[in-house]
């Protein structure tokens, strides 16, 4: 059965909302930060948190003034001087400015698992949270639902999938709903053979055709396990049994997912390949959409889009996902460890464009774990699993 990700119990819609942005210099914080500064009549930014680039979070405190910014490392909370910001650092911080109540939204756009604490953390204070991290529901699902269905902490779905397909079943019966369909680019290397694959670069896969977006995540589409994920995540995000979540290729990225009916019908939500409207989208839901978000469509300057099915010989990492999804919630959380590993290693050169799905498969064969049942559980997962792989997958590194 279907359960709303949205619960609505207790939130005051108004504007202004002040807005939490983790992650602040990725590619989602950077698009977030522009939507923010072109409505400040809505959005009123609270906080910023960046973990390396210190430069453009300087930056970021200058145009921006937010009350608060968090930088990771203790070390470098010193080395920013500014009147209207106060400087924090550590997870911890960012965590409890997240609970914060005057806070409204806090946009999760901080990379793999490192996000889940401020996102657990947040949906714990009832809070918004605007998701793009994905990694923190393909590790700790069980945990974010737990949360949701006993609180009225929400999540708006940021990732371009996910937000079209909350677009398209606002208004609808989801007892009507047969699947949903999530529609995948197909990466950079769609028309390449496997031999060609073989000598990829980090360069050649971060460079992806449609969107623009950070390392990790382009090598994640490069691979298909960033659909993968997906699928993981919308297992989540909309408590669907996996046959009941389809995968579409659709090289173009103009249709970002569809919904399938039970009477023959399909609805879809389409736009230019721009993450900002999802973003726009999930900061101003339920009062109405901004404007002039991103360059608008046009279909006749587009002229045809492609689909076809996926090639399972080629993106294994789809059944793994699947695999995972039988398997159970801590399966899925080594699914995601070991691929951050091997993004990683992949990243440094260790391990080869064609490793990285062996390497998360095997994982899956070396890792034996428990269900958890608490964040700290997880965490503790998390650590051995990464203990153990670094040992017997990534030992060159
Ligand atoms: P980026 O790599 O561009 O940005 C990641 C952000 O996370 C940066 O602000 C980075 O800080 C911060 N960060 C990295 N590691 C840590 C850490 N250990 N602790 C705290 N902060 C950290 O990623 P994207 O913006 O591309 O992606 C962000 C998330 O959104 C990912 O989960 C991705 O899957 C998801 N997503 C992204 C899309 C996109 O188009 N980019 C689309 C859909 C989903 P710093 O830069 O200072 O090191
Ligand atoms: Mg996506």
């Amino acid at each position: 059965m279907l359960v709303p990700i949205v619960s609505n119990k207790h939130q005051d819609f108004s504007y202004p909302r002040k807005v939490i942005v983790a992650g602040s210099t990725g590619s989602i914080g950077k698009s977030t930060l522009e939507i923010i500064k072109n409505n400040p009549e809505k959005f009123e930014l609270f906080a910023i948190s960046a973990h390396s680039n210190l430069a453009l979070l300087e930056q970021q405190i200058v145009e921006h003034s937010p009350k608060y910014a968090v930088v990771t490392d203790a070390g470098a909370q010193n080395q920013f001087k500014s009147k209207h910001t106060e400087i924090l650092s550590g997870m911890q911080e960012l965590c409890s400015l997240c609970t914060e109540g005057i806070v409204d939204t806090v946009v999760a756009g901080i990379v793999g698992i490192a996000g889940l604490t401020p996102v657990l953390a947040a949906l714990k204070a009832n809070k918004r949270v605007a998701l793009a991290n994905k990694e923190s529901l393909v590790a700790g699902g069980v945990l974010v639902r737990e949360i949701i269905e006993s609180g009225s902490g929400e999540i708006i779905p940021v990732d371009s999938e996910h937000s079209a397909i909350f677009q398209c079943l606002q208004g609808e019966n989801v007892e009507n709903l047969k699947s949903i369909i999530l529609t995948a680019s197909g990466g950079p290397f769609l028309g390449k053979s496997l031999d060609e694959l073989g000598s990829v670069t980090s360069e050649m896969a971060i460079a992806h055709p449609n969107w623009s977006m950070g390392a990790k995540i382009s090598v994640d589409s490069a691979t298909m396990m960033n659909k993968a994920l997906e699928v993981i995540e919308a297992r989540w995000l909309y408590n669907l049994p996996e046959e009941q979540i389809e995968v579409l290729i659709h090289p173009e990225s103009i249709v970002h997912s569809l919904v399938n009916f039970y009477d023959g019908s399909q609805i879809a939500q389409l736009s230019v390949p721009d993450m900002k409207g999802a973003i726009a989208y999930a900061l101003s839901y339920p009062n109405g959409r901004l404007r002039e978000v991103v360059t608008e469509l046009s279909l006749a300057r587009i002229g045809s889009l492609n689909f076809e099915s996926v090639d399972h010989q080629r993106f294994p990492a789809l059944g793994l996902a699947r695999r995972c999804l039988k398997a159970g919630a801590a399966t899925s959380a080594v699914f995601n460890i070991a691929n951050e590993l091997a993004v990683d290693a992949f990243l440094k050169g260790t391990i080869g464009f064609l490793d990285i799905v062996p390497v998360v498969e095997e994982a899956l064969t070396i890792c034996d774990v428990q269900e958890y049942r608490t964040l700290d559980e997880l965490l503790a997962l998390n650590e051995d699993v990464r203990t153990v792989l670094k040992e017997r997958l990534f030992r060159k590194e």
